[in-house]
């Protein structure tokens, strides 16, 4: 570990241990959510966050922070209410077997709502997204009996699209079959109403504003990015932003307690409206 990780660390478990970072946080009245994809151990990709370190992460938020679902959240930042200080939403991609396997009961154990956002017409297959083609491991994705298995648990199901097609690429068409007929299969196969969308991809440029118009028809109440940082009571629904899994819970923490952020591979110091690269 270098001198200034060092001493980030050490100022902010200082300020953690003194109480202070509570003390600030409680004036902010902004949400953190959450974005995971897999959870699973002996895997150094940056889309699987190991079993112990999810837990741990789940642990900490279930006990020094507010678990909310993100249809909560919505509700709220629709009425303009008020968000409680330190609300933290949980949120899946993709619809790996794992999350359901191993995300759930730890969820489940800790007594935090989560929503999986997954693409319909991957679910129940043998398909293989294409990040994962080359993977030395084997990635497998839910089955329909398994996601139904998280809504018995309480867990909310969100629509990623039909195929996972980066919608800032194609026609208008296409876009527009991709996310009618993808919320229109998991409404079948769970029987509920999905109201929550993610982007595939989710980068700025994969969310077009014509198209976020199309979800909007199509009777979904948000879109959520895969960048970005904080919400509050007057983010556009519509864009919702989120923060990717953290490499560890301290890191995690820092960034729910905004201490700091990453910001290109980089670690920014939150103090007094500064930014320090790192
Ligand atoms: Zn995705």
């Amino acid at each position: 570990m270098n001198l200034r990780r060092f001493l980030l660390l050490s100022a902010y478990k200082a300020l953690k241990i003194t109480r202070l970072i509570l003390f600030r946080n409680n004036s902010f009245n902004h949400a953190n959510i959450l974005l995971f994809h897999r959870i699973r151990d002996n895997d150094d990709s940056p889309l699987s966050t190991p079993s112990r370190v999810f837990e741990s992460m789940i642990c900490e938020i279930s006990q020094g922070y507010n678990p909310v679902s993100l249809e909560v959240l919505v509700r709220k930042i629709r009425k303009r209410e008020e968000l409680e200080p330190r609300s933290v939403v949980v949120t899946f991609d993709d619809g790996y077997r794992d999350n359901f396997l191993i995300a759930a009961p730890i969820l489940q154990k800790y007594g935090v709502p989560a929503t999986f956002f997954i693409s319909s017409e991957y679910i129940d297959s043998e398909r293989v997204f294409s990040w994962d083609e080359n993977s030395k491991l084997d990635h497998p994705l839910m089955t329909w009996n398994e996601v139904r298995g998280l809504v018995k648990m309480g867990f909310d199901i969100g629509c990623h699209t039909a195929n996972h097609y980066d919608l800032g690429q194609v026609n208008a068409e296409v876009a527009t079959e991709e996310i009618f007929s993808s919320k229109k299969r998991i409404e079948n196969e769970i029987g509920k109403n999905v109201t929550l969308f993610s982007f595939p991809f989710g980068r700025r440029a994969c969310m077009r504003t014509e198209y976020k118009e199309i979800v909007k028809e199509a009777g979904f109440d948000c879109c959520c990015s895969a960048y970005g940082g904080k919400v509050n009571n007057s983010s556009d629904l519509y864009g919702l932003h989120r923060l990717s899994a953290y490499p560890s819970t301290i890191e995690l923490l820092m960034e729910l307690d905004g201490f700091m952020t990453y910001f290109d591979g980089n670690m920014r110091l939150n103090y007094a409206g500064f930014k320090i690269s790192f």
